[in-house]
């Protein structure tokens, strides 16, 4: 299985990293190897000083799809969670100042945490999803899924175009402002409209 992962995709978000308002969405893939295990601790990696969190709304694909319309993307995923896409900041600094892909910031061991999943018929609307992060009690981000610049249907719909979507692939649907580094001992969780769906401790 595959994890996408969509990039700037919050305008508050683009804002705060100083970055342009994409044309289309910026999308990059982690290997399956980046996700935490389960009721693992996150331990920062020796390459770098500055991991971020990035709370992100994710969605499960439940079938084959490629060239999904708009219009039938809701029929390929039933399933709702919310993760983190930890990011080596200063690595990913030096790769973009430099024009070079971001993997190494971006996938390296441990750096998808996928929370619990959710029935999506548990939620009226998925394009009106409140979620929050948590770092050591305090609410660091919030957001709501309606502030995303292409709601979920119009991302399902937009990575098919280019990579054949298939049972258990995972997308990242961006993070709303409020990015922050992580330090040893650090304890985060994350809500999904008031469900805790994954916590974790820093080492
Ligand atoms: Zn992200």
């Amino acid at each position: 299985m595959k994890l996408i992962c969509i990039g700037r995709n919050y305008t508050d978000h683009i804002n705060e990293l100083a970055n342009e308002k994409p044309e289309a969405p910026v999308v990059f893939i982690k290997p399956d190897s980046a996700i935490l295990p389960k009721e693992q601790d996150f331990y920062i990696p020796e390459f770098t000083q500055e991991v971020h969190y990035e709370v992100e709304v994710l969605v499960k694909i439940k079938k084959v799809g490629k060239h999904i319309h708009e219009k039938f993307a809701h029929t390929y995923y039933d399933e709702i969670g919310l993760g983190i896409d930890f990011t080596a900041r200063d690595l990913q600094a030096q790769l973009k100042e430099k024009g070079l892909p971001w993997e190494k910031a971006k996938g390296f061991d441990g750096a998808a945490v996928i929370g619990n999943w959710q029935a999506k018929s548990d939620y009226t609307d998925v394009d009106d999803l409140n979620f929050s992060l948590l770092k050591n009690g305090q609410v660091v981000q919030n957001g709501t899924t309606s502030m995303m610049l292409w709601k979920i249907d119009e991302l399902v719909s937009y990575v098919s175009q280019f990579f054949t979507l298939k049972k258990g692939d995972v997308i990242f649907t961006g993070t709303p402002a409020g990015v922050g580094k992580i330090q040893a001992n650090d304890y985060l969780s994350g809500i999904l409209e008031g469900n805790e769906l994954f916590n974790l401790k820093i080492k």
